[in-house]
């Protein structure tokens, strides 16, 4: 999979992709990360992305102009999935991450300052929130899907039983974990992890996932 980045700020990427399971994915080539900084298709003489607002107000909103000579940049962008990260897109999901790792190209256009002139959302596919909060700029929303899309590539986790069970897979909790040691300030772990008996555990780990969904997430059982 390929993913290209529209941002201003390239430079906030790589301390999180160089690490661990992404850094990984990419040394195996499973994917494979590009940026393109729109502020270098700006076309005037000052290098200026963004301008006042239209009938006045606070902020800086970012021109349509260079995110879209960006866009026609990209090799492939007519094919790829083009993404918007906005605050009043939808809201991103597990099973919008499971949707997006089947994907082989995706473009993502991060805002910034007060957001971008409306006519941007007319360059991209979906428009995707991370949640109902503003932050300063798309590139930590770009960050969060990267992540989530990543450890679903087929061969980014080993087996698929590594991510099966997680949370919002399916409509529910992930079970409770426990590993060494058996005791701890008189916390046990549970007598059925340690049976060896599979099916028992199989049974166990299936009623404490309906039981945690139940407490922490009724609204995931009514779906
Ligand atoms: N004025 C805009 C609004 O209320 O819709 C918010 C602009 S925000 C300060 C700047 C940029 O950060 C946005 O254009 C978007 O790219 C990104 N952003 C902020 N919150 C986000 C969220 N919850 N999900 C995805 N992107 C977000």
């Amino acid at each position: 999979m390929k993913i290209t980045v529209l941002t201003l700020f390239p430079e906030m990427f790589s301390p999180v992709l160089n690490e661990s399971i992404i850094k990984r994915a990419q040394e195996n080539s499973l994917i494979e990360f590009s940026f393109v900084n729109f502020r270098d298709f700006s076309t005037n003489k000052h290098k200026t992305v963004d301008d006042t607002p239209y009938g006045g107000g606070a902020g800086m909103v970012l021109s349509v102009e260079p995110i879209y000579h960006a866009l026609k940049s990209i090799e492939g962008n007519e094919n790829a999935l083009k993404i918007l990260l906005t605050p009043q897109g939808k809201t991103f999901k597990q099973a919008t991450a499971k949707e997006l790792a089947l994907k082989e190209h995706i473009i993502m256009i991060c805002g910034h300052y007060e957001g971008f002139d409306e006519r941007v959302r007319e360059l991209v596919d979906i428009e995707l929130s991370i949640g109902d909060y503003v932050l300063t700029g798309g590139e930590i929303a770009a960050l969060t899907i990267i992540d989530s899309v990543t450890r679903l590539i087929p061969g980014v986790l080993g087996s698929p039983e590594s991510y099966e069970h997680d949370s919002f897979y399916t409509d529910s909790l992930d079970y409770p974990q426990y590993t060494k040691p058996r005791e701890f300030m008189g916390m046990k772990v549970p007598d059925v992890l340690l049976s060896g008996n599979h099916q028992e555990i199989a049974k166990w780990r299936e009623e404490m996932k309906l039981k945690k969904t139940t407490e922490r997430r009724p609204d995931l059982l009514k779906k």
